[in-house]
Protein backbone atom coordinates (compact mmCIF):
# COMPACT_ATOMS: atom_id res chain seq x y z
CA UNK A 1 0.00 0.00 0.00
CA UNK A 2 1.81 3.39 -0.78
CA UNK A 3 0.74 6.61 0.35
CA UNK A 4 1.41 9.96 -1.50
CA UNK A 5 2.52 12.74 1.07
CA UNK A 6 1.73 15.89 -0.35
CA UNK A 7 2.87 18.58 2.31
CA UNK A 8 5.38 21.25 1.55
CA UNK A 9 6.78 21.52 4.99
CA UNK A 10 9.66 18.80 4.88
CA UNK A 11 9.45 18.53 8.50
CA UNK A 12 5.50 17.28 8.91
CA UNK A 13 6.05 14.92 5.77
CA UNK A 14 9.13 13.37 7.25
CA UNK A 15 6.85 12.97 10.38
CA UNK A 16 4.48 11.68 8.20
CA UNK A 17 6.67 9.21 6.05
CA UNK A 18 8.27 8.06 9.37
CA UNK A 19 5.22 6.96 10.72
CA UNK A 20 3.68 5.48 7.82
CA UNK A 21 6.38 3.53 7.25
CA UNK A 22 6.62 2.08 10.95
CA UNK A 23 3.05 0.84 9.91
CA UNK A 24 4.37 -0.81 6.88
CA UNK A 25 3.24 1.56 4.02
CA UNK A 26 5.24 2.62 1.31
CA UNK A 27 5.62 6.61 1.14
CA UNK A 28 6.18 8.94 -1.67
CA UNK A 29 6.29 12.84 -1.44
CA UNK A 30 5.31 15.87 -3.31
CA UNK A 31 6.24 19.19 -2.00
CA UNK A 32 3.91 21.20 -4.20
CA UNK A 33 0.62 20.74 -5.81
CA UNK A 34 2.30 20.27 -9.73
CA UNK A 35 4.69 17.38 -8.28
CA UNK A 36 1.89 16.07 -6.72
CA UNK A 37 -0.10 15.53 -9.76
CA UNK A 38 3.26 14.54 -11.48
CA UNK A 39 3.47 11.46 -9.27
CA UNK A 40 -0.17 10.88 -9.02
CA UNK A 41 0.02 9.95 -12.64
CA UNK A 42 3.29 8.63 -13.18
CA UNK A 43 3.55 6.15 -10.01
CA UNK A 44 -0.57 6.52 -8.35
CA UNK A 45 -1.12 5.92 -4.49
CA UNK A 46 -3.46 3.90 -2.56
CA UNK A 47 -3.54 7.02 -0.41
CA UNK A 48 -3.18 10.18 -0.61
CA UNK A 49 -2.72 13.01 2.60
CA UNK A 50 -3.25 16.57 1.28
CA UNK A 51 -2.29 19.34 2.70
CA UNK A 52 -4.41 22.65 1.44
CA UNK A 53 -1.86 25.47 1.49
CA UNK A 54 0.44 24.41 -1.14
CA UNK A 55 3.00 26.10 -3.37
CA UNK A 56 2.23 26.04 -7.39
CA UNK A 57 -1.61 24.48 -6.87
CA UNK A 58 -3.81 24.79 -4.01
CA UNK A 59 -4.61 21.25 -2.54
CA UNK A 60 -8.44 21.98 -3.14
CA UNK A 61 -7.24 21.70 -7.17
CA UNK A 62 -5.20 19.14 -6.16
CA UNK A 63 -8.23 17.20 -4.30
CA UNK A 64 -10.21 18.51 -7.49
CA UNK A 65 -8.29 16.65 -10.18
CA UNK A 66 -7.52 13.73 -8.45
CA UNK A 67 -11.16 13.22 -7.99
CA UNK A 68 -11.94 13.73 -11.09
CA UNK A 69 -10.54 10.58 -12.23
CA UNK A 70 -10.79 8.46 -9.10
CA UNK A 71 -12.05 7.63 -5.66
CA UNK A 72 -8.79 7.14 -3.89
CA UNK A 73 -9.21 7.96 -0.32
CA UNK A 74 -8.18 11.53 0.61
CA UNK A 75 -7.04 13.03 3.62
CA UNK A 76 -6.55 16.39 4.00
CA UNK A 77 -4.40 18.24 6.73
CA UNK A 78 -6.08 21.84 7.34
CA UNK A 79 -5.30 24.99 9.43
CA UNK A 80 -6.74 24.68 12.90
CA UNK A 81 -10.12 25.29 13.28
CA UNK A 82 -10.33 26.51 10.10
CA UNK A 83 -13.85 25.04 9.44
CA UNK A 84 -14.48 26.73 5.96
CA UNK A 85 -11.48 24.77 4.56
CA UNK A 86 -12.83 21.75 5.62
CA UNK A 87 -16.18 22.15 4.06
CA UNK A 88 -14.06 23.33 0.53
CA UNK A 89 -12.11 20.15 1.12
CA UNK A 90 -15.06 18.44 1.25
CA UNK A 91 -16.89 20.01 -1.34
CA UNK A 92 -13.58 18.81 -3.57
CA UNK A 93 -14.39 15.45 -2.60
CA UNK A 94 -12.00 14.87 -0.29
CA UNK A 95 -12.73 11.66 2.60
CA UNK A 96 -11.97 13.42 5.96
CA UNK A 97 -9.46 16.15 7.26
CA UNK A 98 -6.98 16.24 10.31
CA UNK A 99 -6.74 19.99 11.73
CA UNK A 100 -2.59 21.38 11.97
CA UNK A 101 -1.28 21.10 14.51
CA UNK A 102 -2.04 17.18 14.49
CA UNK A 103 -1.06 13.84 16.14
CA UNK A 104 0.88 11.54 13.75
CA UNK A 105 -0.90 9.03 15.53
CA UNK A 106 -4.72 10.62 14.82
CA UNK A 107 -3.69 10.57 11.67
CA UNK A 108 -2.27 7.13 10.90
CA UNK A 109 -5.37 5.71 13.02
CA UNK A 110 -7.56 8.32 10.63
CA UNK A 111 -5.35 6.55 7.30
CA UNK A 112 -5.95 3.15 8.39
CA UNK A 113 -9.94 3.39 8.98
CA UNK A 114 -9.54 4.68 5.17
CA UNK A 115 -7.93 1.41 4.34
CA UNK A 116 -10.00 -0.81 6.06
CA UNK A 117 -12.23 -2.95 4.09
CA UNK A 118 -15.19 -1.51 4.02
CA UNK A 119 -17.31 -4.54 5.20
CA UNK A 120 -15.63 -3.92 8.78
CA UNK A 121 -17.24 -1.04 9.10
CA UNK A 122 -20.69 -1.16 7.61
CA UNK A 123 -24.08 -0.59 9.31
CA UNK A 124 -24.42 -4.06 11.48
CA UNK A 125 -28.16 -3.96 10.21
CA UNK A 126 -27.76 -5.53 6.34
CA UNK A 127 -27.31 -8.44 4.91
CA UNK A 128 -25.67 -9.67 1.62
CA UNK A 129 -28.03 -8.42 -1.04
CA UNK A 130 -28.10 -5.26 -2.38
CA UNK A 131 -30.31 -2.77 0.38
CA UNK A 132 -33.13 -1.12 -1.94
CA UNK A 133 -34.74 2.58 -1.35
CA UNK A 134 -36.20 4.63 -3.64
CA UNK A 135 -39.19 2.58 -5.12
CA UNK A 136 -36.01 -0.01 -5.68
CA UNK A 137 -34.30 2.40 -8.01
CA UNK A 138 -31.07 2.61 -5.46
CA UNK A 139 -29.33 0.00 -4.68
CA UNK A 140 -27.01 -0.05 -1.92
CA UNK A 141 -24.42 -2.86 -2.34
CA UNK A 142 -22.24 -3.49 0.52
CA UNK A 143 -20.23 -6.08 -0.78
CA UNK A 144 -19.28 -3.99 -3.72
CA UNK A 145 -19.10 -0.58 -2.20
CA UNK A 146 -21.17 0.87 -4.87
CA UNK A 147 -24.21 3.42 -4.73
CA UNK A 148 -26.24 2.39 -8.23
CA UNK A 149 -29.21 4.81 -9.66
CA UNK A 150 -31.19 2.97 -12.17
CA UNK A 151 -28.15 0.21 -12.33
CA UNK A 152 -25.51 3.18 -13.34
CA UNK A 153 -23.19 3.34 -10.79
CA UNK A 154 -22.92 6.78 -9.06
CA UNK A 155 -19.26 7.98 -8.12
CA UNK A 156 -19.60 8.37 -4.47
CA UNK A 157 -16.78 8.60 -1.41
CA UNK A 158 -16.40 6.17 0.89
CA UNK A 159 -17.97 8.41 3.64
CA UNK A 160 -20.87 9.40 1.24
CA UNK A 161 -21.92 6.09 0.87
CA UNK A 162 -21.09 4.78 4.39
CA UNK A 163 -23.51 8.20 5.73
CA UNK A 164 -26.06 6.93 2.64
CA UNK A 165 -26.21 3.53 3.58
CA UNK A 166 -26.37 4.48 7.40
CA UNK A 167 -29.95 6.61 6.23
CA UNK A 168 -30.72 3.46 4.23
CA UNK A 169 -30.62 1.02 6.88
CA UNK A 170 -33.45 2.11 9.17
CA UNK A 171 -35.37 4.25 6.39
CA UNK A 172 -38.18 5.68 8.74
CA UNK A 173 -35.81 6.24 11.07
CA UNK A 174 -34.67 10.28 11.92
CA UNK A 175 -30.80 10.33 12.47
CA UNK A 176 -29.41 13.49 13.91
CA UNK A 177 -26.27 14.81 12.98
CA UNK A 178 -24.18 13.34 15.46
CA UNK A 179 -25.98 9.95 15.63
CA UNK A 180 -24.88 9.84 12.01
CA UNK A 181 -21.05 10.81 12.05
CA UNK A 182 -21.03 7.73 15.24
CA UNK A 183 -22.44 4.92 12.98
CA UNK A 184 -21.44 5.79 9.09
CA UNK A 185 -17.68 7.62 10.23
CA UNK A 186 -17.03 5.65 13.94
CA UNK A 187 -17.35 6.42 17.61
CA UNK A 188 -13.66 8.44 16.80
CA UNK A 189 -14.45 10.43 14.48
CA UNK A 190 -13.94 13.82 15.68
CA UNK A 191 -15.54 16.00 12.71
CA UNK A 192 -17.70 18.85 13.20
CA UNK A 193 -21.51 18.13 12.90
CA UNK A 194 -21.82 20.36 10.16
CA UNK A 195 -19.34 18.38 7.89
CA UNK A 196 -22.74 15.92 7.93
CA UNK A 197 -24.06 18.70 6.46
CA UNK A 198 -21.63 18.91 3.49
CA UNK A 199 -21.41 14.98 2.87
CA UNK A 200 -25.60 15.36 2.53
CA UNK A 201 -25.36 18.16 0.29
CA UNK A 202 -22.50 16.38 -2.28
CA UNK A 203 -24.82 13.02 -1.93
CA UNK A 204 -27.82 15.48 -2.96
CA UNK A 205 -25.75 16.53 -5.45
CA UNK A 206 -25.26 13.27 -7.14
CA UNK A 207 -28.57 11.76 -6.51
CA UNK A 208 -31.08 14.60 -7.06
CA UNK A 209 -33.13 14.56 -10.09
CA UNK A 210 -36.60 16.62 -10.96
CA UNK A 211 -39.16 15.47 -8.94
CA UNK A 212 -36.46 14.44 -6.40
CA UNK A 213 -34.25 17.53 -6.02
CA UNK A 214 -33.39 16.80 -2.22
CA UNK A 215 -32.17 13.30 -3.54
CA UNK A 216 -33.87 11.44 -1.59
CA UNK A 217 -32.54 12.42 1.71
CA UNK A 218 -34.92 15.07 3.75
CA UNK A 219 -33.75 17.33 6.37
CA UNK A 220 -35.69 17.51 9.24
CA UNK A 221 -35.28 20.84 10.50
CA UNK A 222 -34.25 20.76 14.22
CA UNK A 223 -33.55 17.18 14.11
CA UNK A 224 -31.30 15.89 11.56
CA UNK A 225 -31.86 13.46 8.42
CA UNK A 226 -33.93 10.88 6.96
CA UNK A 227 -34.26 8.88 4.09
CA UNK A 228 -37.11 10.03 1.78
CA UNK A 229 -38.84 7.48 0.85
CA UNK A 230 -42.27 6.45 1.13
CA UNK A 231 -41.98 3.31 -0.66
CA UNK A 232 -39.34 2.25 1.54
CA UNK A 233 -40.69 -0.78 4.05
CA UNK A 234 -39.25 -0.87 7.39
CA1 LIG B 1 1.40 24.10 3.67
Amino acid sequence: MKILIVEDEPAIAEVVAAYAQREGYETSWAPDGLTAMALWESEGADLVVLDLMLPKLRGEEVCRRIRARSQVPIIMLTAKGGETDVVSGLDEGANDYVSKPFSPRVLMARIRAQLRPAREVRPKSEGAAPLLCAGGRIEIDLERVELRKDGTPIPVTRSEFLIFSTLASRPIRTWSRDEIIRTALGEDYEGFDRTVDTYIKNLRKKLAEPGHENGWIRTVYGFGYRLDDAETQP
